[in-house]
């Protein structure tokens, strides 16, 4: 059985299944957690609070460090005072930086390029640290390009002026947004744009349940790449959503973004064998098609109105 803390800064309440308990504060809040922990004698945590935007971890580190590296001590430590011993934690591949190998491997060297990378690369020192002193368990995911959304429609991304480059791609295709930017044409890669791994949601919360198993089976800590290791183009994706959706939006090609790394595939052997985990939506127009049909659907329930001012 689950319960959950949430501060609801980008969460909705709306989409827990009936019956979960919901805690609205924060994770950080070590009062809080202990009292959770208690009540309902917590035996693990699965850590997904955090930021997520490259660009604004840019403008904002050190509100990146507060919100992603503070907040997961005070969790830990509030886990250690409720002797709780396993932990999963949502890290992401931008601890990389730009790696040297692609696909790249968890043993690759750790050299972030932006405050979110190394807000997240502190919080997994960290959790090392703590699991060797205090007999804790762990399994750090490293997310690739999360994406799509609940092949049934139960949930999806909903954050309003989220940034995510398939979740621009279907506003664009839902006529919520004019056109869809291009950041970077000339990066060394065959069409000029940058190269992202996508890893569709659904296959990833199995991976999450496959890391609770994994814990639970004794097999101590480990760290594990979440992707499909096949890297698709921003310009591919495009047309993926392009196709899935028949519309043909406007595209249109500007500047490179800060801190965006070149190319991002997952080396995927370490998580294959150490997880029972095989994918279900390994495929670019599958997440596209559900990341549309989501988008629509929260199109209609909005009652069609524009969330962003740029698409009016
Ligand atoms: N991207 C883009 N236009 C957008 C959003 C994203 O060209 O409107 C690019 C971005 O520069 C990066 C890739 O798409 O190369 C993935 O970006 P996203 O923000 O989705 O995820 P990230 O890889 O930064 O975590």
């Amino acid at each position: 059985s689950v319960v959950v803390i949430d501060n609801l800064s980008t969460g909705f309440s709306a989409f827990l299944p009936e019956g979960v308990p919901l805690f609205i504060g924060d994770a950080g809040d070590e009062n809080l957690v202990e009292g959770v922990i208690t009540q309902h004698g917590v035996e693990s945590i699965i850590h997904f609070a955090g930021s997520v935007v490259v660009p604004d971890s840019m403008r904002d580190p050190l509100g990146y460090y507060r919100n992603n590296t503070m907040t997961t001590r005070s969790l830990l430590n509030a886990a250690v005072k409720g002797g709780v011993n396993r932990f999963i934690f949502s890290s992401t591949a931008a601890v990389y930086g730009n790696p040297d190998q692609v696909p790249v491997p968890e043993h690759a060297p750790t050299r972030p390029a932006s405050p979110y990378g190394s807000s997240k690369l502190m919080t997994e020192i960290m959790l090392h640290d703590v699991a060797s002193a205090h007999g804790m368990n762990y399994v750090v995911l490293r997310y690739f390009n999360v994406a799509g959304a609940d092949p049934q429609g139960r949930c999806g991304l909903a954050t309003v002026g989220a940034t995510h480059l398939l979740k621009i791609a279907v506003e664009a295709a839902t006529g919520q947004r004019a056109k869809i930017d291009v950041f970077g044409t000339d990066y060394p890669t065959p069409d000029g744009s940058c190269i992202r791994d996508f890893i569709h949601v659904s296959d990833l919360v199995q991976a999450h349940r496959a890391a609770l198993a994994y814990l639970r089976g004794g097999r101590g800590s480990t760290t594990l790449n979440c992707g499909y290791g096949r890297g698709y183009s921003v310009l591919e994706t495009i047309d993926a959503v392009r196709r899935v959706s028949g519309r043909n939006f406007a595209v249109s090609y500007g500047p490179r973004r800060p801190g965006d790394i070149m190319t991002m595939v997952a080396d995927t052997r370490r998580i294959h064998a150490a997880l029972d985990w095989t994918p279900q939506y390994d495929d670019i127009e599958t997440i596209a098609t559900h990341a549309l049909a989501w988008e629509e659907k929260l199109f209609r329930e909005r009652g069609g109105l524009p969330q962003h001012a740029e698409s009016a």
